[in-house]
C-alpha cells in the first residue's frame, strides 16, 4: 500500500518559511490580482488567495473590472502596476472575457513581477536552468517530490499532458535534475502508445483533466504518482488516474483534492516574495517584455 503525498503539511512548512522571508522585507509585499467578470471559480480561487495573503502578511489588492472589458483596458492597467513602485506582483485571474487572449495579455506584465511565472521570460530561464520564478503548478510538484526524498538523477518520469502551464515547464525542470523525461500527450493516446510510457514510469506526472484516463492497473510497482487532474464526476473531484487501483501499486500517491492543489497559492506567495526581492536587487535583462521594446 503506498504512503498518500499530501499537499497541505508541505504547505505549511513552506509558509513559515515565507512568514520569515516577509518579516526580513522593508515593506509588506503587494500583489495586484486582475479579475474581470463574476465568474464563481474565479471569485472562490481569489478568496483563498486572500486568506492565505493576509496570514502570511501579505497586501492582496483586488482589482475588478467587468465582464465587458476591453483588452486594451487590461493592458492600460497592466501597465499602470508594472510601473507603480508599491505593486511587487500581478496575477491575472481566469478567466477572461471571450475577447481577451491570455497570452498575449500576460506576456504585458513585467517578468520580474510576473508570479505565476507564465512570462516567455521567465519560462525561457527555465530552458537555461537558470529559473528565478517557477509556474506555481509544476513548483508545487517539484516539492511534492522533494518531500519523497527522491533522488530525480536518471529516473525514468513520464508527465502526460503538453500544456504551457504544467507539462511544458515541468518537462524542462526535471530535465535539469537529470531525469529520464518521456512527455505524453493526446498525440501518444492517439498512437495507442500511452499504456507503454505509463508502465515504465518511475515517476508518473498527470495533467489532462480526463478522470480515470490512467488505469490504475498501468502503474508500475512502486512508482510515485502525481495526480495534477481536476475532474467533477457526479459530484465529487476526482484526478485522472483511477486511484484505488494505483494506490495498490505506486509508493506514494497524492490524493485529489489535496494533492497539488493546497500547494499552488502557497507557491504563488513564495514567488511573490521571490519577486519583491528582484526588484530590491533588480537583474539588467527583462528580455522578451513588450512594454522595454
Ligand atoms: P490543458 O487542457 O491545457 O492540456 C491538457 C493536456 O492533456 C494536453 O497536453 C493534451 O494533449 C493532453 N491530453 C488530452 N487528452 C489526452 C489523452 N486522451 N491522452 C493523453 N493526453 C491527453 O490542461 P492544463 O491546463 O494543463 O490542466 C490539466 C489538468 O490539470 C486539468 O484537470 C486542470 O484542472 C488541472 N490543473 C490542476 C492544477 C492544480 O492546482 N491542482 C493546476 C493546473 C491545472
Amino acid at each position: 500500500m503506498s504512503k498518500l503525498l499530501e499537499g497541505k503539511p508541505i504547505a505549511e512548512k513552506i509558509k513559515e518559511e515565507i512568514r520569515r522571508e516577509i518579516a526580513a522585507l522593508k515593506n509588506k509585499p503587494v500583489l495586484a490580482s486582475i479579475m474581470s467578470g463574476d465568474n464563481p471559480g474565479a471569485a472562490s480561487y481569489v478568496k483563498s488567495q486572500q486568506k492565505t495573503a493576509e496570514s502570511l502578511g501579505v497586501e492582496y489588492q483586488l482589482h475588478k473590472l467587468s465582464n465587458d472589458t476591453s483588452e486594451s483596458a487590461l493592458i492600460e492597467l497592466i501597465k499602470k502596476l508594472n510601473t507603480d513602485k508599491l505593486t511587487n506582483g500581478i496575477i491575472i485571474q481566469m478567466p477572461l472575457p471571450d475577447s481577451i487572449d491570455y497570452k498575449k495579455i500576460s506576456q504585458f506584465i513585467l517578468p520580474e513581477k510576473d508570479v505565476e511565472g507564465m512570462h516567455p521570460a521567465n519560462v525561457g530561464k527555465i530552458a537555461f536552468g537558470k529559473a528565478t520564478i517557477l509556474p506555481c503548478t509544476p513548483a508545487s510538484v517539484m516539492e511534492l517530490l522533494k518531500e519523497t526524498g527522491i533522488d530525480l538523477y536518471g529516473k525514468e518520469i513520464v508527465v502526460v499532458g503538453h500544456s504551457e502551464i504544467v507539462g511544458k515547464p515541468l518537462a524542462l525542470i526535471l530535465l535539469d535534475k537529470f531525469a529520464t523525461v518521456t512527455v505524453c500527450h493526446i498525440g501518444t493516446s492517439g498512437a495507442g502508445k500511452l499504456e507503454e510510457h505509463i508502465r515504465r514510469a518511475e515517476v508518473l506526472i498527470v495533467a489532462v483533466g480526463k478522470a480515470g484516463l490512467i488505469k490504475g492497473e498501468w502503474v508500475k510497482e512502486g512508482a510515485i504518482v502525481i495526480d495534477v487532474g481536476i475532474n467533477r464526476v457526479a459530484d465529487k473531484i476526482v484526478g485522472d488516474v483511477e486511484f484505488e487501483e494505483a494506490q495498490k501499486r505506486a509508493s506514494w500517491i497524492t490524493p485529489v483534492p489535496g494533492g497539488v492543489g493546497p500547494l499552488t497559492v502557497t507557491m504563488l506567495m513564495r514567488n511573490l516574495v521571490e519577486a519583491t526581492k528582484i526588484q530590491g536587487h533588480p537583474p539588467n535583462q527583462s528580455e522578451g517584455c513588450p512594454l522595454k521594446k
